[in-house]
């Protein structure tokens, strides 16, 4: 779906997937305006398929849309396209259980020119793929690297819009926690460099016994979906759930006197990854005994059994297509 300046959203297509010509001097190459989504449809056990809660993705894109000075796509919009989209490729959605159809829906500039300002032209599309289990042999604990070197995101910068630039910045850091041979990269807050933002691709959440708490949203770090519907979700399940700060001595020190029994990352990709060990260039630990953790796995399941169909969709996540 095409946007032009002073005619609105227009020529909407479904086509085979493709390459798409660009200028060298479209204006998204040279200035990264660009935001994008990812969410997933599940075949669901009466043989239909779901995508899950698409409208929160809908309402980012437009909030990313805002920070970024692009046009703001309609939340029927961004469904309709979704919906389109799954349909035509029903096929290419897997059987049952874990493995969905990845959806990556995004914006960018299609502009001609070099002037640095808003531009005027812009390109809405959908990508579709499948996507296996993310843990084919089991669910494995991931090791992660504490970024005391690099910001991700400020105050006042792009840290709660999905868009490029703030993946391009985070590529250094994350090779550097590959060099230290962690899988992943976790950000902290960029002015007292002490409060744990996110993980790269994922949110991050704590817990201490019956009490779960995860970051809460600064501004900088993105409002994740997946760790939305946790917050509602841990409540359900009988979970004392907050959102709150969390340092990195809270981490040390609630690793150290037992009382953070575990930590887990959750996103869309993942659903919920175990933390199992955290590295820094001063400190080194293992989270809990270094295993996916009881609530961990509790909490991953009864997302899954949502998102899959095997448990009744009380809050209306499901976004039935036949
Ligand atoms: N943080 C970042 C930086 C991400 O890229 C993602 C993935 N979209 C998340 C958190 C998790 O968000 P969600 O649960 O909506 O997938």
């Amino acid at each position: 779906i095409r946007w032009t300046k002073g005619l609105g959203w227009h020529d909407a297509e479904l086509v085979p997937y493709a390459p798409l010509s660009i200028d060298p001097a479209n204006m998204t190459l040279h200035y990264a305006q660009t935001i994008f989504e990812g969410l997933k449809a599940y075949r669901q056990p009466d043989g239909g398929v779901a995508t899950f809660r698409p409208e929160e993705n809908a309402k980012r894109f437009q909030a990313s849309a805002r920070r970024m000075g692009m046009p703001e796509l309609p939340v029927e919009t961004f469904l309709a396209a979704c919906d389109a989209l799954v349909t035509q490729d029903r096929a290419w959605v897997p059987g049952s259980g874990e493995a969905s159809l990845y959806l990556r829906p995004f914006m960018f500039a299609t502009e001609v020119g070099l002037g640095v300002r808003p531009a005027n032209e812009f390109l809405f599309v959908i990508i579709a793929s499948p996507a296996g289990a993310y843990f084919p042999g089991g669910v494995q604990p991931v090791s992660v690297w504490l970024s005391e070197e690099y910001v991700r995101a400020a105050p006042g910068g792009t840290g709660a819009a999905k868009t490029g630039g703030n993946y391009a910045a985070s590529l250094v850091a994350q090779a550097q926690a590959a060099e230290q041979g962690c899988d992943q990269v976790v950000w902290l807050d960029a002015v007292e460099r002490r409060w744990i933002e996110e993980m790269g691709g994922m949110n991050l959440y704590f817990v201490f016994g019956n009490r779960i708490v995860t970051p809460e949203l600064s501004g900088s770090l993105l409002p994740g979906i997946t760790r939305a519907s946790l917050l509602q979700l841990a409540a359900d399940l009988g979970y004392e759930v907050a959102e709150g700060r969390i340092s990195v001595e809270d981490w040390k020190n609630g690793n150290a006197d037992g009382s953070l029994t575990e930590v887990f990352a959750c996103g869309t990709a993942a659903v919920i990854t175990p933390v199992g060990s955290v590295k820094s260039a001063r400190a080194e630990w293992t989270v809990g005994d270094g295993r996916p953790g009881e609530v961990t796995m509790k909490l991953r399941q009864a997302l899954l059994d949502v998102q899959t169909g095997a448990a009744p969709d009380t809050h209306g996540w499901m976004h039935r297509l036949g």
